[in-house]
């Protein structure tokens, strides 16, 4: 029996876990893929508090996973399946194990969304990503896109700018969602260039991606774009519906309150999966270090 399992070793997860860890509960944490989620992956981290340079999003990760299991928290690379919250405790399914918890953080963040377009399956590992820093040295100086207008697409797009020789970044409206400071570096980089207005209808290619067919939202007017690689970066997809009963969004976010207490008692959420406005590693570990203390408090209940 475990004090707490949190489900997600990310920026969100790892916190809890310290927090936790600090308070002498029995911490499980459960990571289906990568230590450090999505922020292990980010090249240069530049907005998270103490590393007035910059830090590497995977250095920083494991700065945070070493602290938590130096207060006691145990990481297991396991598959969540369900949480079942019955009378007598909660338990948690894996693919290899079940686990019997007094309390459960969930803090599985969220995947990237994707296109849905003719070609996106089929060139998925032969020209199409969803990651620049894992994929983007396959690109060295070739022509590549990206699409999408947030702080995530124009950040891949300034990356695979320092590799590839051209990167065009394909945004279905005139204005960007990111950060005026990731708009100018763009504007700047004169190895990008802003396809806007613009969506992509298909991929075309043979045993590899060659060009991405773009429509104009205005006229519908079709252009082929050739590129040999397309980084989708359109935001991002919760799945929470591994638990029965949590209330969620209708894009499957979990309603909290501002204790990251869920509608299920005991059952607490931190981090992108939550309903909320601001998705940062900043405001992960605000999350996280609340998610800890709440489910410390409810344990002492
Ligand atoms: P996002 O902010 O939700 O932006 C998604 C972008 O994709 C938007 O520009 C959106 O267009 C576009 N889009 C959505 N669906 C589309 C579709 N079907 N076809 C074409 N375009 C589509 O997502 P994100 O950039 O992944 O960022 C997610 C969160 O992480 C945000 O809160 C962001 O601030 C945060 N983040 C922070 C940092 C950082 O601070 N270092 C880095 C990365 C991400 P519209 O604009 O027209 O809606």
């Amino acid at each position: 029996m475990y004090d707490v399992i949190i489900l997600g070793a990310g920026p969100a997860g790892l916190t809890a876990a310290i927090y936790t860890g600090r308070a002498w509960l029995k911490t499980l944490v459960l990571e289906s893929a990568m230590i450090g989620g999505n922020a292990a992956i980010a090249d240069n981290i530049d907005n998270y508090p103490g590393f007035p340079f910059g830090i590497l999003g995977g250095e920083l990760m494991e700065n945070f996973r070493q602290q938590a299991e130096r207060f006691g928290a145990e990481i297991r690379m396991e598959q969540v399946i369900s949480v079942v919250n019955a009378p007598e405790g909660k338990k948690v399914v894996t693919t290899d194990n079940e686990y019997s918890t007094r309390a459960v953080i969930i803090a599985t963040g969220a995947r990237r969304r994707a296109l849905t377009v003719e070609g996106e399956s089929e060139y998925l590992g032969r020209g199409l990503s969803y990651c620049a820093t894992c994929d983007g040295a396959f690109f060295r100086n070739s022509v590549v896109a990206v699409v999408g207008g947030g702080e995530s697409a124009l950040k891949e797009a300034l990356y695979l700018a320092d590799i590839a020789d051209k990167v065009y970044i394909i945004h279905r409206r005139e204005e960007f969602r990111a950060s005026p400071i990731s708009v100018d570096k763009i504007r700047n980089n004169s190895r990008i260039e802003c396809k806007l207005n613009r969506i992509v209808t298909r991929i075309e290619g043979d045993s590899v991606m060659r060009a991405v067919i773009l429509q104009d939202v205005a006229t519908k007017e079709e252009e082929t774009l050739k590129v040999e690689g397309l980084f989708v970066s359109i935001g991002l997809v919760a799945d929470a519906d591994f638990v029965e009963g949590l209330d969620i969004t209708s894009d499957g976010y979990i309603f909290t309150d501002n204790d990251m207490r869920t509608s299920i008692k005991g059952i607490f959420a931190a981090g992108d999966i939550r309903d909320k406005r601001t998705r940062q590693i900043a405001s992960a570990v605000g999350d996280g270090a609340q998610a800890g203390v709440a489910a410390t408090e409810y344990l002492k209940e």
